[in-house]
């Protein structure tokens, strides 16, 4: 019987090549068959490599990996998941950004921090809300990636950096004229992002996603606006407070557009700015929403969300402490169809990103769009990340209170949707997202009571 080691070695590698993104460690436990095998398995298990790391201890597998050579000549992606909690020991990352830089092959790099959980003297979880992280530290990373990386994800959602920082617009700025793919998820943005480019130092991005990250998930909305980084805006207010200075997106959006237009992005087929705003209940028919500004299209797609429900979906164990509810935040978004939709933060950001998500595979790695095809993809936002919400079989109505329930009775009586998507020319809309009410019909509050009602006029 032909056994697989007949075959040479190119068809072998083509072969391991698809344990490459799985999670079982097969691939791994090849590198122990045979030597043959061995030699052929060993550099594909350093191409795409993804890290968990919170507390960056010299006897960690990734400063382990660190340590090696081959990283240096083999790696083609790396991820790093971790906190970054630590400001006050920056040489703790050092041997992680050295080997970094020195990765002459490595085209992808993807930072997502996550929060830690720490625990007192006592055992007990100290709760962060939002969790802060050192933006320092993100900086460090970012200026360790080498000058041939391609594509760049930076995801801080749901954390806050602590203290006085640098903008991590200007080091990022510095590696945009280089890159393909960005994708960022952060707090803070300035023009600063994009000062590298002009039309006679032109990019050579093909896609890029910016969220203007102002939810943080798992406990409540906090923010719901980038805040702007850029040093004169830090305003200090008639009574001696530091004003948040927040970023509008129109202003962004007009700044990207613009350098499109001059001809600074001539690669460029998609660029989403994405953010979200609330309603008031002030204003009849007003409702929160998710919004997805394109840059290169000039248009916007404006999705009627509720950011506020959130829910308790189980219980986390960490040491010995008592168990921990998890609280996630399920968001209500309807589309251009009419279709109810839900999903956490991350399902509602994959179904934003559409065709230009990212994707985490088996091994924890995250890449982008294939080479070549960002550049001719046409984006759409992705239903498939994101359930349908059955009213009645779902106990929605109690959780995404109190819009939500007051726009289905309002449906309800006049026998029609109020409020769809939209999809609108321009990238400049930041206008409250509103029901259309019909003629002949008017909002009113019921005595003592705070919902908005319908009735023919
Ligand atoms: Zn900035």
């Amino acid at each position: 019987m032909a056994s697989i080691l007949s075959l040479p070695d190119e068809l072998l590698l083509g072969i391991l090549a698809n344990l490459q993104f799985t999670s079982s460690g097969s691939l791994y436990n090849v590198l122990f068959s045979c030597t043959r095998l061995h030699h052929i398995a060993k550099p594909l298990l350093y191409q795409h490599v993804c890290f968990s790391e919170t507390y960056f201890d010299p006897d960690s597998p990734l400063f382990k990996f660190s340590s090696q050579s081959l990283p240096m000549l083999l790696t083609n992606s790396f991820r790093l998941i971790t906190s970054l909690h630590n400001n006050h020991l920056p040489d703790k990352y050092k041997p992680v950004c050295d080997m970094l830089s020195s990765a002459i092959k490595l085209r992808t790099f993807s930072l997502r921090l996550t929060s830690y959980n720490m625990l007192d003297s006592e055992g007990n979880l100290i709760d962060h809300a939002p969790t802060p992280f050192s933006a320092g530290a993100v900086d460090r990373f970012i200026n360790a990636l080498p000058h041939t990386l391609s594509n760049l994800d930076i995801d801080t959602a749901g954390m806050q950096a602590v203290g006085d920082f640098p903008h991590l617009c200007h080091s990022i700025s510095e590696l945009i004229p280089h890159l393909r793919i960005l994708r960022l998820r952060i707090r803070r943005y300035c023009m600063d992002l994009m000062r590298r480019l002009t039309p006679q130092n032109p990019s050579r991005l093909e896609a890029a996603t910016i969220h203007l990250d102002g939810n943080t998930d798992g406990r409540k909305p906090w923010f719901h606006r980038a805040i702007d980084c850029s040093g004169d805006h830090a305003i200090r207010s008639g009574r001696g407070w530091f004003r948040t200075p927040y970023l509008s997106t129109s202003k962004l959006a007009r700044g990207f557009r613009q350098l499109y237009m001059e001809g600074a992005l001539p690669h460029l087929s998609n660029f989403l700015l994405v953010d979200d705003g609330r309603g008031s209940i002030r204003v009849p028919g007003s409702h929160d929403y998710f919004r997805v500004h394109n840059i290169c299209t000039n248009t916007t797609l404006t999705f009627p969300a509720n950011l506020y429900g959130s829910t308790c979906t189980g219980y986390e164990m960490i040491g010995n402490a008592p168990p921990r509810e998890i609280f996630t935040n399920v968001y209500w978004l309807r589309d251009l169809d009419g279709k109810q939709l839900k999903g956490d933060s991350e399902e509602v950001a994959n179904f934003l990103e559409g065709t230009l998500g990212w994707k985490i595979m088996g091994n924890g790695s995250c890449l982008p769009p294939p080479s070549g095809q960002a550049s001719v993809l046409e984006y759409c936002p992705d239903l498939s990340c994101l359930s349908v919400l059955h009213r009645e079989v779902d106990n929605m109505e109690k959780i995404l209170r109190p819009a939500l329930s007051e726009l289905w009775i309002r449906e309800e009586t006049i026998g029609k949707d109020l409020i769809r998507a939209t999809k609108s020319e321009g990238v400049e809309d930041d206008a409250f997202m509103r029901e259309s009410l019909p003629s002949g019909w008017e909002y009113y509050r019921a005595f003592l009571e705070n919902d908005w009602c319908v009735r023919r006029v």
